[in-house]
Order: structure tokens, then sequence, then C-alpha cells
């Protein structure tokens, strides 16, 4: 299973409980929230695989975000490099490079974003070598643990904590997922370190198939509900 599976398990599921709610006339949600609610839960999706190195969340985005900000921060590096080789003061370079980068947005930005992404590849690497792919991290405590940070983080910028179920579910899909396939995996660590299957073995097939229908007909019922006002004048 790739990471557009993973985020399609965890928004298409998200889409149909939010679908069975407005159905139900429970809570009427906001087409802007579903964006939003869509993005958190896909990211909480391919998040999980951060214990793989060459994932999605932890390879390919970082490796391009990285490239950009490479691309974008060549200039005030050159600049650094050229100034440090005409007048080899380094403090005076220093300041001249960090008052340049710091004093402008976007430099500032490609700067974060470079770290960032350089942070995110360390972090997958040492989760990678420490607790290996498909380990702890695609537990059900620990997708406990995630979305209890996860609610914190947005409380803690003043966002709707409740994205932080968002988050979480997208989590937990990505375990059950994963639990489909042949490799399992260990739902109960760290009081059971075996992998398991989220069905019996010889329902595993049909359950992935299922989940798949499962969660396209969520998101297509979903924009068959946002649409409808539109068409019911
Ligand atoms: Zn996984």
């Amino acid at each position: 299973m790739n990471y557009i599976h993973h985020a399609l398990f965890g928004v298409g599921t998200a889409a149909l409980g939010v679908a069975v709610v407005e159905v139900l006339g429970v809570l009427q949600v906001a087409p802007a929230a579903l964006g939003i609610g869509a993005v958190v839960a896909a990211a909480g999706s391919i998040a999980t695989d951060l214990d793989h190195p060459k994932s999605f969340i932890s390879h390919s985005i970082p490796s391009r975000v990285l490239r950009i900000a490479l691309a974008i921060l060549t200039i005030p590096i050159l600049a650094t490099v050229a100034t440090l080789l005409t007048m080899p003061d380094v403090q005076g370079t220093w300041n001249l490079f960090s008052g340049l980068v710091l004093g402008m947005a976007i430099l500032r930005w490609s700067l974060f974003a470079l770290l960032a992404s350089l942070g995110l590849m360390g972090l997958s690497w040492l989760l990678y070598r420490s607790l290996h792919h498909r380990g702890p991290l695609h537990s059900l405590i620990f997708t406990l643990a995630v979305t209890i940070a996860a609610c914190a983080t947005f409380a803690a910028f003043g966002q709707s904590w409740i994205w932080g179920l968002f988050f979480g579910w997208g989590w937990l899909w990505h375990i059950l997922a994963d639990g489909l396939t042949k490799e399992g995996v260990p739902f109960f660590w760290p009081f059971n370190d075996d992998r398991t299957h989220t069905l019996p073995d010889w329902a595993c097939g049909i359950g992935r198939l299922l989940l798949s229908l499962a969660a396209f007909a969520g998101i297509l019922v979903l924009i068959y509900l946002c649409l409808r006002p539109m068409f019911s004048t």
C-alpha cells in the first residue's frame, strides 16, 4: 500500500463518518471545515510511515522541499562564500549572512523549510534505526498518544482541538489498512510485539476491497451532500 491508498482510506472513512452525521441531522459541517478536515486526516494517514526513511512523508516531500529551499538560498550562500573569499572576516560575514537571510521573509521561510526537512529526514532515520518500520508507530497505543499530542498541538496554536481527532483518525486507518496486508502490524505493542491482522487472514483481501469501496463511497456521498444545496432551488 502506498501513501495515496493511505490518504484515500483516511480521508474516505472520515468523509463517510461526516456524511452519516449529516444525513442523521446531528451536525452540518461547513465546506471549508471539510477541506481542512480532509487535509489533516490525509496528513495523519501518511505521517504513520515516518518510521521508514524512504516513505512519502520522510523522503519524497522533504527532499523536494529541500531542493526548492536550497535553490532559493543559493544566492545568499554564494554571496557569503564570495565575501568570505575576498574578505576573510568570519564574524562579519556571518552577521551579513544571518542579517540577509533573517531579514527577508522568503529567505527566512526557506531556511525554516530547509531545517524542517532535514529534521524530518533525521527523525525518520532515527525512528527506523531504533523502532523499525511497522514497529511501535503502527500500534494502537501510539495512535492514542499521537491523537492526544495532535489535539494538544492544535489547541496550543489557538485552533480547535477537534482537528487533532482527524489527524488521529488518519493514523488509525493507516494501521488498520496495514493490518489487512500479509505482514500485519503490532497492534498491541508494547504488551505484545507480534504482528497481527485487522481481520481473520481469510478476510483480509475482501477487507481491503471493502475499505477501498467505503472510502470512495464516503468521498462521493460527501461531495454530493455539499453540492446538493446548489441544485435544490
Ligand atoms: Zn505503514
